[in-house]
């Protein structure tokens, strides 16, 4: 056989053809691993009532989507209400199910979480799955309307006050789940509370404020899952994967700020086209969402973390029962859970 002339060497066909060969079927394996978990249940959901915070983009629009293909109605919370209806129609329209809804809800406010609450509970006589999944990364030191760090405002605050105001109503929708969308990043650099500056006042770093704003989500989880035994309601959270989606927004002047290999990490596989490659889409990261909210075998797991939908373990030092207590007290504290608001 005529050898193939390939930068001036001569060169076997066959052996050229095993070298692309393999070369395709790594590349081929490298994407399987990267798309991690997948859910494959066909459970549906006729007749039942999702809520879900942050659908207007990334996994939260895909869980969203496939809630709505799956026959429930979706109530979808979200700050930007034109991003939401955008996202709302294109559900509608993929799905072919019309019941998906738009709430307001920015959770760096606690008068709109309680706006949101309070119509949520005037709309529907059922909640049967909740799903906390809005969240913001690495942003540059910003508070809340109230006050607070918006990391932990945002990703954990605000979740926990509308979690506790929609709680009755879900408990009477038994059995029912809750799902918090935590991350890797609640491990992160062995990441902590810090009980004494919860807001990071005296030393912020984006990265710090996210790792403990998502270890915040996993203790919450604990706690909620402790304080809801018999009821027939679950709690679990979960890692969701590196994907690629809206989240890097805020990064940049912190990736600036970074040691070497974050910044490494978080230029080449977080944010820049080559990563897509290394990153999930944001459909195959919406699978442990999907999988803890509707799978048939996790109706009796709680208090769990998860992810590419299997147990994963959590932060030895931070994840134990008194730290999940002493969060819920502080939270309860910080957003006013016993004021009686109208
Ligand atoms: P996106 O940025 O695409 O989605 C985040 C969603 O949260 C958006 O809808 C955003 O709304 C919403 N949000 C942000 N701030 C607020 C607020 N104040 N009030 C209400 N909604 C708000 O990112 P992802 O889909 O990646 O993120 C979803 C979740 O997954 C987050 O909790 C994130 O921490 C977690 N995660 C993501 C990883 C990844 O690699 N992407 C890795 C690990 C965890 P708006 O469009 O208006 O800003």
């Amino acid at each position: 056989m005529n050898k193939l002339d390939i930068f001036g060497r001569s060169v076997d066909p066959a052996i050229a053809a095993s070298v692309v060969v393999g070369v395709v079927v790594v590349l081929w394996l490298v994407r399987r691993w990267v798309a991690g978990g997948w859910c494959y249940s066909n459970a549906r959901l006729d007749g039942k009532t999702v809520v879900i915070t942050g659908a207007n983009s990334g996994i939260g629009k895909e869980t969203a989507k496939d809630m709505a293909r799956r026959g429930a109605r979706v109530i979808i919370a979200c700050r930007d209400l034109p991003k939401a209806e955008a996202a709302a129609s294109e559900i509608r329209t993929a799905t072919g199910n019309n019941k998906v809804t738009v709430r307001k809800l920015d959770l760096a406010s606690l008068a709109s979480v309680r706006e949101c609450a309070k119509k949520i509970k005037a709309e529907v006589k059922k909640l049967d799955i909740l799903i906390n999944n809005a969240g913001i990364m690495m942003c540059p030191p910003l508070k809340t309307e109230d006050g607070f760090e918006m990391q932990l405002g945002v990703n954990h605050l605000g979740h926990f006050l509308l979690t506790n105001l929609l709680l009755d109503l879900i408990k009477s929708s038994a059995p029912a789940r809750i799902v918090n969308v935590s991350s890797l990043a609640h491990d992160f650099n062995n990441a902590k509370m810090f009980w004494d500056d919860i807001n990071l006042e005296k030393n912020y770093d984006p990265m710090v404020a996210y790792g403990q704003s998502k270890l915040a989500n996993v203790l919450f989880t604990v706690e909620l899952a402790k304080r809801l035994k018999g009821t027939q309601v679950t709690a679990n959270s979960l890692h969701p994967g590196t994907i690629e989606t809206e989240l890097t927004r805020h990064t940049q002047q912190a990736i600036c700020a970074m040691s070497l290999p974050w910044r490494i990490f978080f230029r080449i596989i977080m944010c820049s086209p080559i990563g897509n490659f290394f990153r999930k889409t944001a459909v195959q990261g919406a699978q442990t969402t999907i999988h803890l909210a509707v799978s048939e075998e996790l109706k009796n797991t709680t208090g769990q973390y998860y992810s590419d939908c299997v147990p994963a373990k959590t932060n030895k030092q931070s994840v134990n029962s008194e730290n999940a207590r002493r969060l819920w007290e502080m939270s309860a504290e910080m957003v006013g859970l016993d004021k009686k608001v109208d």
